[in-house]
């Protein structure tokens, strides 16, 4: 089954609303590519200013973090319908950076993921192992770990819209990035679970992205992978580069 490509650029807390606006600019003729969507996924300030600059381009816009209440008392926090009604369509949930950094647990991430597709948000799910794991040899048990935590009452067809992110932690801002068939093993087994869970159809609509030091120079042999649907890159989507990402 042919699955559309997905390269995503997570822009983290990097960028003014006047720098992201210019960024926009910067990439608008390199990343036009209409077999591929391609999405910034940006800090909250920016959202506005960037869904205005990227009106009319092949570019779609996503968030970086919601909280899962529709409004009421939550201070420094923004919600699913705020995202929805500024333009949003993509929503990264599970990131390494906020699980470690912001003590997200996998009971709220699953809650978030519901929470997106009830809104009408694409969540791009963030699955990944940290380096003592990966040591360890048992990345492959804390991945199906996590991906059926954070999937639990999510129905089939919404698994179907779902974009899950393979980011393995000892390869986000490192440099070191996972051989593409590391990354292919670990995306093969995300596919086979999702069969497990839920069935044969269901896995082979699903996207699975690889996250972790993609750039131009490794992307197109990472993309060559059957289970690698697409990217979900860091320090390189604030680049020229990314273009050659989505292109590569
Ligand atoms: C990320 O944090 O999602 C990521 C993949 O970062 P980098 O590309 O910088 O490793």
């Amino acid at each position: 089954m042919a699955r559309r490509r997905i390269i995503a650029g997570n822009w983290k807390m990097n960028k003014t609303p006047s720098e992201a606006v210019a960024l926009c600019a910067e990439l608008k003729d390199l990343v036009k590519n209409d077999a591929v969507d391609v999405v910034y996924c940006v800090p909250a300030i920016d959202i506005v200013p960037v869904v205005e600059a990227v009106k009319g381009t092949n570019v779609h816009v996503g968030a970086e973090n919601f909280y899962i209440e529709d409004k009421g008392a939550f201070t420094g926090e923004i919600s699913a319908p705020m995202l929805k009604d500024a333009g949003v369509e993509y929503i990264i949930i599970g990131h390494s950076e906020r699980r470690d950094i912001f003590g997200e647990n996998d009971i709220l991430i699953n809650q978030k993921v519901k929470k997106a597709f009830a809104s009408g948000l694409k969540p791009i799910l963030c699955c990944g192992e940290s380096p003592t794991l990966r040591k360890a040899g048992t990345y492959k048990e804390w991945i199906e770990r996590q991906i059926t935590w954070d999937l639990d009452g999510v129905t089939a067809d919404q698994v179907k819209e779902l974009v899950i992110a393979y980011e393995p932690i000892w390869a986000i801002g490192t440099g070191e990035t996972a051989t593409a068939d590391q990354a292919e093993e670990v995306c093969a087994l995300i596919r086979e679970l999702i069969a497990k869970l839920y069935d044969q159809a269901t896995a082979d609509a699903v996207r699975i992205q690889y996250g972790g030091s993609m750039n131009a120079g490794n992307a197109a042999e990472l993309l060559s992978k059957a289970n690698i649907d697409g990217g979900l890159i860091g320090g390189a989507s604030l680049k020229p580069d990314f273009g050659q990402i989505v292109n590569a």
